[in-house]
Formats: structure tokens, sequence, C-alpha cells
């Protein structure tokens, strides 16, 4: 087994090629000596070493030692040094380096090597007393810290105290004689630490950092990193051994960090920071002020400390032609650190830099222009979810927060706002102009007007797929749910969260995309839809296959849905309709009814309202198809709850009071879920159904005549179990159709499809698909109907069975491939079997996530259809599904 790797000089045993193997800092080091670029000499211990280490108690391969001290030996003769040399010494560093990039988050020691016979070596080479003393002091500090554990702030404390006594406030301001004083107090504190004195055998002082490096693994920042970024535990780091080069050897050296692209913006010019004599994390630890590189940065921050590109022009010259050069070579925006040593440049890094959306999206296009990469690779490189955080108003980066409770990111985007406690709250102030959070334990779909009316969306319990986040996406609107440590005391109209106490009319900001809840109201800035926003979108469509619908039902939603290059509505769900306040009570008066001539009497008050729903539905759509569900949930949820509700609507609508709670108690069920609803709801009250098609078909003539739009209604029925079930409804449907199209004398074409959400439609779609002209597999009851999972309920152990790998992730957030998604397999098989044109598509939350899109496109599936605000993603989604 080859267990070392070589760069240096032009070239390098290893390449970009194998990260795997040498971690992604030690590939790049490889290429870019390969390329020709000035990298000090180097070798890497390969991830294999990380892996043989941990399964063998932390001990090394035997045959190690040998590969590492012939490296060793190669870096001596590049450099004209040798490892523990007392009269020319080569000094190192060690590094850490993963596969995948986890910054800062291992270790890494420098100017490993020195001892207090090297040092003087160091010294005498250099000519500079002070810079040998200063990288000693360096060297034991982070040694100490890193292999030995001695705590970092027991150095900078000494430090401090030692700059304090002398009057002075810069580490610049010290001198080899005091850096002399402080390496004495620092080898004493060690004693004191560890027992032991600092080593002073380089081989020692190298074995100790390799084995620190692998041990850095392990540990707890790396591993909580790992976890939240999904890097797997057994992938492992490899540990890079690089000659030194000094940046800290006076005014004509220094050390700096750089993108080849502005991270947070995307804009094509060279950023980055560096700081004149000075070395390693000096930049980022934020010690001394860095210095803009190009003059145009240091004139934009309006700076008067020099750019490296006056300070050190040549230099400077030579770093613009290696960024270029990289750039090319990766085809993407660069992160690099380099240093610069008595006036030449030397490359310790390069990898393919972490950016805002904002500029991952601008890089991607830009590049595509500059002809660097091509449509397919600009779209494959936008992370569908990122685009969330473009189409949302956030909170300004700059601004600071006061955060009282965190909860889950429900629905992205923030908000501020009074705090409300009922949803009828939230609507009062919003009709006099007043902008709310809603605060509410949980949500019920009651609850939507005020939903509708808040700015944002709070709840104290629920998790990512509870009514409040699912309806909160589905706005658009920024939703924190389960904030678990907030108190709702609905009797006195406020809440406690950390000790505070907030009443009804005091101010919050809610931070969607991150969970937070935060004091007092905060600037919010919404992002501008860029013109490579556009762009980029238009290539993803010229690349999908699959069409991307929205589910919506109001005149709002389908607008938004239009602009985000919705193709057509696949999910309006006809209830939403019959929520509105004005109605709700002509809805009631039906459920009521006794007979068939009383609900009759009540559904031909609602007909003009659905018909009027449905004419500026099919107007906005003007021609694009739109599936219309029809009505679906149980009828108890139209009726009111609370004994003041039932009397309030007792008297509205002059009944008794015994004949609604009748009613309920007639329609109440153990299991709703289950229970009346669906399909079942056109079967038992067929003209509920009647009156509904009669809406649709008399709206879409209505259109026709009017707007000459050829609207093509796709009628639904939820939750079909059957083909006899599906056929009777299809049948009142199509009767309805020849009984409107004879009165008009128009006709207009339509098809009636099923809505496959329970797994034995699925299993049956071959024969329902005999007489269904489409499909529509609803994942979230099928999912829910599939595992015997309720949505509602999954939360209290959901996250127990994903924390302890029993399953894969939140099935109703990814579709459940394996299983709910054999369903929709077998459910697609069979009905194509049956009917070779079958147009088959998903609605529901997985419409929007792009792992379910992907696997959409695998089964051929016609289209998607997900929330308004989410088609962007899922055009997106869609095209690199293709890919
Ligand atoms: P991280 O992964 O935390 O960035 P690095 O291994 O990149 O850690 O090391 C951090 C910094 O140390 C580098 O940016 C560089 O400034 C400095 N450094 C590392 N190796 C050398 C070296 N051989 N010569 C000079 N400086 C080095
Ligand atoms: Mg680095
Ligand atoms: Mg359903």
């Amino acid at each position: 087994v080859k267990w070392v790797y070589t760069f240096g000089d032009g070239r390098a045993e290893g390449s970009s090629d194998m990260p795997e193997l040498l971690g992604g800092k030690g590939a790049n080091l490889a290429e870019m000596a390969n390329l020709g670029l000035p990298v000090p000499p180097g070798f890497t211990i390969t991830t294999e070493v990380c892996a043989f280490f941990y399964e063998n108690e932390k001990r090394f391969p035997p045959q190690l030692a040998d590969a590492v001290e012939s490296a060793l030996a190669h870096i001596g003769d590049l450099t004209g040094k040798s490892f523990g040399d007392g009269q020319k010494p080569l000094l190192v560093s060690v590094r850490s380096g993963g596969r995948a990039s986890m910054p800062g988050m291992m270790d890494t020691v420098l100017n490993l090597g020195l001892n207090d016979v090297t040092v003087e070596a160091l010294a005498r080479s250099s000519g500079d007393e002070r810079f040998a003393y200063d990288s000693y002091r360096r060297f034991i500090q982070m040694y100490s810290n890193v292999v030995l554990g001695v705590g970092h702030h027991e150095f900078e404390d000494e430090l401090e105290f030692y700059k304090e006594s002398k009057g002075v406030s810069f580490d610049t301001e010290l001198d080899a004689a005091d850096w002399r004083k402080l390496i004495a107090s620092f080898k004493e504190k060690i004693v004191e630490a560890v027992g032991a004195p600092f080593p002073q055998d380089p081989h020692e002082q190298l074995w100790g950092a390799i084995g620190a490096v692998f041990g850095s693994w392990e540990n707890p920042r790396a591993i909580t990193y790992r976890r939240i970024h999904n890097i797997p535990s057994n992938w492992g780091t490899a540990v890079n051994v690089q000659a030194m080069v000094f940046g800290n050897m006076g005014p004509t050296s220094a050390t700096g960090v750089a993108f080849t692209r502005n991270p947070s913006t995307g804009e094509k010019a060279l950023y980055g920071e560096f700081l004149a004599n000075a070395q390693g994390e000096d930049v980022v630890a934020g010690i001394r002020t860095p210095q803009a590189i190009s003059e145009a940065a240091r004139l934009a921050a309006g700076s008067d400390k020099p750019s490296l590109e006056t300070a050190m022009p040549e230099a400077f010259a030579e770093f613009v032609r290696i960024t270029e050069l990289l750039e090319r070579h990766y085809r993407d925006m660069q992160d690099l650190e380099f240093t610069i040593e008595d006036g030449k440049l030397w490359m310790l890094q390069t990898r393919s830099g972490k950016r805002t959306s904002p500029a991952a999206l601008r890089i991607a296009v830009e590049m595509t222009q500059e002809g660097l990469i091509d449509k397919e690779e600009a779209v494959s490189r936008i992370d569908p979810a990122s685009l969330d955080q473009l189409l949302h108003p956030a909170i300004n980066p700059s601004a600071e927060r006061i955060v009282i409770a965190t909860g889950l990111p429900a629905s992205p985007g923030a908000a501020t706002g009074e705090i409300v406690f009922t949803a009828e709250a939230a609507e009062q102030l919003k009709a006099i102009g007043r902008k709310t959070i809603l605060v509410r334990i949980e949500t019920s779909p009651d609850d939507i007007h005020g939903m509708h009316a808040a700015e944002g969306i709070l709840t104290t319990r629920g998790g990512m797929t509870s009514h409040a986040a699912v309806v909160a996406r589905g706005m658009g609107k920024p939703c924190v749910s389960g904030a678990a440590s907030i108190r709702v005391d609905y009797a006195q109209g406020m809440l406690t969260a950390g000790g505070a106490v907030f009443h009804k009319g005091d101010v919050l900001t809610i931070d969607g995309g991150a969970g937070q809840v935060i004091k007092g109201a905060i600037k919010m800035s919404r992002p501008e839809l860029s013109g490579e926003f556009g762009a980029l979108m238009k290539w993803a469509d010229d690349i999908r296959r699959m069409e991307v619908r929205a589910n919506a039902e109001t005149p709002q939603d389908a607008r938004v849905a239009l602009k985000f290059g919705a193709e057509g509505i696949g999910l309006c769900r006809t209830e939403h309709m019959f929520f509105d306040p004005d109605r709700l009570n002509a809805v009631r008066e039906m459920i009521l009814a006794d007979n068939k001539a009383g609900r009759r009497a009540a559904l031909a008050k609602l007909l003009p309202m659905q018909r009027g729903d449905f004419v500026e539905l099919f107007g906005i759509m003007a021609g694009l198809p739109v599936t219309i569900r029809l009505l679906d949930p149980p009828l108890h949820e139209f009726l009111p709850q609370t004994p003041d509700e039932i009397a309030e609507v007792a008297k509205a609508l002059g009944l008794p009071i015994a004949k609604i709670t009748r009613r309920l108690d007639e329609l109440k069920e153990i299991n709703p879920m289950l229970g009346f609803r669906g399909s079942r709801l056109a079967i038992a009250f067929p003209e509920i159904a009647e009156m509904q098609a009669r809406a649709i078909f008399e709206a879409a003539i209505e259109v026709k005549q009017r707007t000459g739009a050829l609207v093509h209604p796709e009628i639904m029925a939820p939750l079909i179990i059957a083909k006899a079930e599906f056929d009777a409804v299809k049948a009142r449907v199509d009767a309805t159709a020849a009984i409107v199209f004879a009165e008009s004398g128009v006709s207009i074409p339509y098809t009636v499809g099923a809505m496959i959400e329970t797994p034995r439609a699925s299993l049956r779609a071959g024969e329902i698909a005999a007489t269904a002209e489409f499909f529509s597999f609803g994942t979230n009851d099928l999912t829910q109907t599939c595992m015997a999972l309720s949505r509602d309920d999954a939360g209290a152990f959901l996250g127990l069975y994903v924390g302890a790998g029993l399953l894969a992730g939140d099935p109703f957030i990814t579709i459940d491939a394996d299983g709910v998604g054999e369903l929709v397999a077998i459910g697609a098989e069979r009905s194509r079997a049956a009917r070779a044109d079958i147009k088959l598509g998903i609605c529901g939350e997985h419409g929007g996530d792009p792992a379910s899109i992907a696997f959409c496109e695998s089964l051929g599936l016609d289209y998607v259809s997900c929330s308004p605000f989410r088609v962007p993603i899922a055009r997106l989604a869609a095209a690199q599904a293709t890919l």
C-alpha cells in the first residue's frame, strides 16, 4: 500500500482527482504543483492511514515511518535543508485536510522542527533573530495547544501581561529578547501543565503532530460539523506535511486569503485580505486589521492602509496571474491561501469557495457567458433549496439580533409585526393596515384566514410538517414552528420567552430560515429577482422534461405561481374556497340541512360564489391546465366547535342550538383522516359534486366566451379506493357536463381523473385507468396511508426514528422512495399498461422537494405540482434530475 504521496517542484504523485485518498487540501496542493505553480514541497499521508489509525488503537501502519522518512528527505533535497539539522533545518507545517472542506474544524501546526538549537540556525540563515524567536514561540503555542492539550489562553494571557508591562500594544513591537523571555516562561507553563518539558526532538514533534491531526478528526467540533453537514464519519482526514515558508520575515513578507470572485455578491473581482509581516491564521484571527489585496477594493473600502497591489506590485501581479489560471483550470470560483516570503509568492491552498445563493447564481451565469462552463453545468451548480433565500425577504445580515427563543425553520423568510394570538385579531389589524405575527400553540384549518392576514406565523408545538409549517410554506409566509421554550397564555393575551413577557401588540420578528424568534423590529431587505435568476431559470426550462405546476386556489396564489413560472395548476383545493367567512354560513346550512332538498337550496346559494371563484381563476390561468379537486375534508371541519361559536352560528342561521350539536355528534369521528371524507362525500352527497362540477363548467364557458381562452378543466376525485367508486363520481360529473353544455349550447374539453392517495388505488391503478384520464399522486396522504403514519401525530416519534437511523429521513419532506415510492411506481406502470397516454403527476409537499422531484423524473411522470413559492425550486430541480 502507498501511504504517502509527495508534491513539489512542478510535479506531484497525486492530483485533484484524488480527494478521497488525499483529502481536498492535499489533492489540490498536488494539482497546483502539477500546474507548475509555486507550492512549498511536501507530502500527504492518506486518509487510508486515518482509517488504519482508528481501526488499530491509534497506531500507524508499520511501513509508514520509512515512507515519511524518505518523503522528508525528498523535501530536504528540493529545499536544500534537512529535518532536525542544526545548521540548515527544514521546518514544516502539519496540516489536516479531509475530503470535504471543514474550515477551521481540525488542527494545523506551523513551524514544526524548531527547538533551542534550530531556532539559532533559523536566526542565522534569515539574518533576523526576532523573526526566528517569534516563529519558535508561535510553534510552542500551537504545538502545546494541539498536541499537548494546553489551552491557548494560558499563553495569550502571558503575552498580554508581558505587553502591558512593557507598555506596547502590538506583537510586532516585541523584539528577539522579549520573545526569548516569553519562550522561557511558556516552557515553564508546559512543565506545570503536563509534567514534562516541551519536546526538543523534531521527530518526536512530527509524530506527535501527525497523531494529533488524525486525532482531531474525532474532536467534538469536527463531529458536530460533520453531523450538521452530513459528512460521513468514516471518510477520515489526510495529513499534509509541507515545507514552511515565512510571511513573518519582515515588511517584504505577508500572508493572506482571497477569493477569485466576491463570495457574497458574485461580482467578478479579486476579493481578499492580507497582513504584512504575519503568519498563518493572523489574518482570520483579527489580531490586526487586514489590508485589501487590490487597489480597487482598498478604495471601495475607504482604507488608508496600502493594498498588496501598491505595497508589493510584483508579488501582486504574480498572484493575479495565478488566480486567473486557477479559476480557469478548476472552472469555478476559488478560495485561496498564500504567503509571500521576502517578496516571493507561495500558494498554500486552493478550493472551490463557499458563497451565498445570490453569488452562486451570478457566478454560474457569468461563467457560462464567459464560456468557462456550459448551461447544463450552470444549472447543475445551483442548489435548488438555496433559491428560497432569494424569494423571501430576509433580515439584513448586519442587523443585530436579540434571539428570545428558537424553534424549527419551518418556512423561510423573515417577518416583523405585533404579536396576536387569534386569527381574528390578525385579520382585524390587517384591515386597518397593521402588520402582525400570529402566535398559536398550534394552528388548525380555522386559522387559515388569520395566517393569511399575518406577516408570519409562530407556533410553540408541531414540526416541519405541522399544519402551520405546511400552510405557511404554501403561502410563502415565514414560519417558526415548535418553539417549545415559549409559553403562550391565550387568556391573558401574552407569551413568555426566556424570562421576558410579551403582550398582544408587542413587536417581535421571526426568521423562518433560521428558526429564530427575535425581540423587536429589525432591518429587512427583500432581495430583487436578478437578471441572473431569470437567465438560469430559462436554461433550466430548456433542459427539464417534466412540467411544473402549482398548488393554488386563490387568485393571489395563482398570480404568484404564474410569476414564478408555473405551467398550470396541479391542485386546486376547493374546500379553501368554502372556508371564506362570507360563505361559511351557506356551507354550514348545507351541512345542517335535513334532506336533499334543503341541501340543494343551500348549494344553490354557493353555486354563484363557487362559479365566480373559477371564473377568476380560469381568467388568470388563461388557458393553462387547471386540476380541480372535488371537496375533500370531513364536513365537521366546517362546523363551529366551542359553545360560543355554536350559539353565534345558530343565531345567524336561525336554527336551534340543539340541532347544531346533534349534527356535530353525528359527524364526530374517531379517526377523521380515514373517515368520512374524500370521494366518500361525493358518493353520499352527490349534489355537492354536481354543484361543483356545474360551477366549473359554467365558469369555463363564461371565460371562453368572454376572453376566448380555451379552459381545459381537469376534475379530480380525491382519496379513491375502487374503480366502481371512481366511475360513480365520474358519472355525476359527466352527466352535469352534458346538462350544462346542452343548456348553454357550448361545449368545452375536460377530463376526469383520480387522486391516488391510498395503496389500494395504486395497486388497482390498471382498472381505474380504464376510465380515469389522469392520475395525480397525492403523496402526503399516500405516505400516511402506506406507512400508517399520521402526519399530525408523527412529530412525537419521527425524530427518534430518524435520529436512530431507523428511517432515512422525514418521509413527509422527501418521499420514501423504497416504500411509498414503489406504490407510485406500481400505479404509474399499471395505469400506463391500461392507458398508454394517461397523464401522471404528483401534488403535495413532495412536488417541491428536489430529491422527490428526481424520483418523479426517474418514473417518467408528466408533471410535479407544488406550492407557488417553490415553483422555481421545482423548475431547477426538474432540470437537474435530467442531467
Ligand atoms: P485550515 O484548514 O484551518 O485553513 P491550513 O492547513 O490551511 O488550516 O493552515 C492554516 C494556515 O496556516 C494557512 O492558511 C497558511 O497561512 C498557514 N500555513 C500552513 N502551512 C504553511 C506552510 N507550509 N508555510 C506557511 N504557512 C503555512
Ligand atoms: Mg486553510
Ligand atoms: Mg389528500
